[in-house]
């Protein structure tokens, strides 16, 4: 498997080393055979290739079978004419990565707000919705239609609905077999109305799983009040993204969020945070949501190749962070007293051991 690496900006490469030394220990441990590109995208790029993105990476990643992101500082990248390209937003569009996963779970030895037990994935659509950034084929779709006056267009189609409602039935026969689609259709009736209708269209093929809908705004109430009661929740971008930074609170640290933006044919693992300038180069940021969506990412492989080492690698990270945690082995955000590196070399050496 070759994957390409972007450490990013802010506490991105020290998560990213991390993670790595992670992923070494897994290649060793179930002989994955894993290959590494290392490459740049971000400030550091701005600054020493004049664009964030160079068009070479863009090559360098499709020939790739995965791609690894740091977080990196999108502040400042405003103007692609500029070279000033957001490499978030450009890969989720340029390789059509519809369907971001995001799992959120509590685990033992770590305090969440809650203090209560939950374990759900939200399945966010990523490719079209409220973004002004990518709902049209040339320019931004928000408009500014008098000084007064901004219009911003959300566009929700059939396809992207009916795939990603796919992508969450898929990954919910997995699991508890639960899907809830979390909408708005009361005020966006013809938008929202037809997301839903795709996810029951959908549902018909999967009479195994169960499927409820639940309005956005109730959802924001019921993941506080009782979020052990959703497995899978799958929803529009917008309402994908905002959620998912609740339940990366509520399981204890924005540090546990793990992501994959993935597609049919690519896929990119992604923390679900920032580049989190305010604790950059203090050795303190916690390296579990780069090294969870590293994991993520051998198991999207494994999906895709039927090849099942990978597999047992991605379950073998899972097991590892939640025994290093329980252990108490972890960075302060979780109560513990490690360093990123120090943090990633235990769950390296908990993969390497099991
Ligand atoms: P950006 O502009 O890149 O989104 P940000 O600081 O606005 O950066 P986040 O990076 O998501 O947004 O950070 C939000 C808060 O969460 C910050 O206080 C940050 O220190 C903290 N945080 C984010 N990631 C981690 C992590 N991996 N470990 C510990 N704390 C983190």
């Amino acid at each position: 498997m070759r994957l390409v690496v972007v450490p990013g900006d802010g506490i991105g490469p020290e998560i990213t080393a991390a993670t790595m030394a992670v992923l070494r220990a897994a290649d060793m441990r179930f002989g994955l055979g894993l290959a590494y590109q290392e490459e740049r995208a971000g400030r550091e790029a701005m600054a020493r290739d004049g664009t964030s993105l160079r068009p070479e990476l863009f090559q360098a990643v499709k020939a790739a079978d995965g791609l690894v992101l740091g977080p990196v500082d999108s502040i400042g990248l405003g103007d692609p004419s500029k070279g000033e390209i957001n490499p978030s937003a450009f890969f989720r569009r340029k390789l059509d990565l519809y369907a971001n996963l995001r799992p959120a779970r509590t685990y033992p030895g770590v305090r969440n707000p809650l203090s209560r037990d939950f374990d759900l994935v939200i399945v966010r659509e990523n490719t079209e919705g409220f973004y002004a950034d990518r709902n049209m084929e040339e320019g931004n779709a928000e408009l500014r239609v008098t000084p007064d006056v901004v219009v911003s267009l959300r566009r929700i189609t059939w396809p992207c609905c009916e795939r990603i409602a796919r992508a969450a039935f898929r990954l919910a026969a997995r699991r508890r077999r639960k899907v809830t689609a979390v909408h708005k259709a009361n005020v966006l009736r013809k938008g929202d109305g037809m997301f839903l209708e795709a996810c029951r269209t959908v549902a018909k093929d999967f009479p195994e799983v169960t499927l409820d809908t639940v309005i956005v705004d109730a959802m924001a109430a019921l993941l506080v009040r009782d979020p052990a009661r959703f497995d899978v929740v799958v929803t529009t971008n917008m309402f994908g993204d905002i959620l998912s930074d609740l339940t990366a609170e509520l399981s204890g640290s924005i540090g546990l969020g793990g992501s994959i933006n993935a597609g049919d044919r690519y896929a990119m693992a992604q923390a679900a945070h920032g580049s989190a300038p305010d604790i950059a180069g203090q050795d303190r940021a916690n390296p579990i949501s780069l090294i969870l969506s590293a994991a993520m990412l051998l198991a999207w492989h494994a999906e895709r190749t039927g090849n099942n080492a990978f597999a047992s690698a991605s379950g073998a990270i899972e097991r590892a962070v939640a025994a290093s945690v329980a252990a108490g082995e972890s960075t302060r955000d979780l109560g513990g007293r490690l360093g990123t590196a120090e943090a990633g070399r235990a769950i390296a050496a908990r993969v390497a051991a099991s």
